[in-house]
């Protein structure tokens, strides 16, 4: 379903998820103070507009209110990025995720009710931790600190063997969602499933127990 985005602030980050917004056919409003950045965006946003997002003013001209979702990725200067969550919350608009730019800054976004606040670059370092520590993982998504959901790939080890063989709730505490062979998927994985190295295992758990698993699992 097309849905309609706004995003202040097109440095690396903002620029980047506005292009793949875009890209995935959804309505994107790009604004940025600096007319180059704006510019270099104009065939990858539905409109784009040079505007301050600290000027309550400019930004209720522009229809920001309309917008269920905004994307506040000023980085640097944390006091502009602080006063324009503060002006999109007064809006009401349901939606505001917030990049921030260290811990205060984080603490301090959730206290003026951004909805997410969210660290790409210490979150993409510990997502390439990840990878680099582990030749098995494929993907990896984050649910909290200390829960996340791995993709992982089965390996000679469990060849043959059955999900109930591996038994690996029991054992790590962790559970299969899905595996993924060639071309389908399967969300309902059966017990009496049987592996083969290549398979990809849709991996919930603690990480600690995502880490024994592909450790001493595979
Ligand atoms: P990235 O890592 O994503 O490149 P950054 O953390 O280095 O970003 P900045 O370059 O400081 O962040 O800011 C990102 C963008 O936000 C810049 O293009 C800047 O012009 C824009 N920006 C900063 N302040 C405002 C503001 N008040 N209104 C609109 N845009 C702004």
């Amino acid at each position: 379903m097309k849905k309609q985005f706004a995003i202040i602030g097109l440095g690396r980050f903002g620029s980047s998820v506005c292009k793949e917004l875009h890209r995935m056919n959804h309505d994107v409003l790009a604004i940025d103070k600096d007319k180059h950045k704006v510019n270099e965006l104009k065939n990858h946003a539905t409109h784009t507009m040079v505007a301050d997002g600290t000027d309550e003013t400019v930004m209720s001209k522009a229809g920001i209110r309309n917008f269920d979702h905004v994307i506040v990725a000023i980085g640097e200067d944390i006091q502009a990025s602080i006063l324009c969550t503060l002006i999109l919350k007064d809006f009401d608009i349901k939606q505001v995720w917030v990049k921030a730019q260290n811990d205060h800054h984080h603490k301090v976004l959730e206290k003026i009710g951004a909805d997410k606040v969210f660290h790409p670059e210490s979150d993409m370092g510990e997502r390439i931790a990840e990878f680099l520590t582990s030749e098995k993982v494929i993907d990896y998504i984050d649910l909290s600190d200390e829960f996340s959901i791995v993709e992982t790939l089965a390996t000679e080890k469990v060849k043959g063997k059955s999900l109930a063989d591996l038994d690996i709730r029991a054992k790590y505490g962790c559970t299969i969602i899905a595996i993924k062979q060639k071309n389908k998927v399967d969300v309902t994985p059966h017990p009496e499933d049987r592996l083969n190295p290549g398979d990809i295992l849709v991996v919930i758990g603690h990480k600690n127990d995502l880490r024994r698993f592909q450790k001493e699992g595979l």
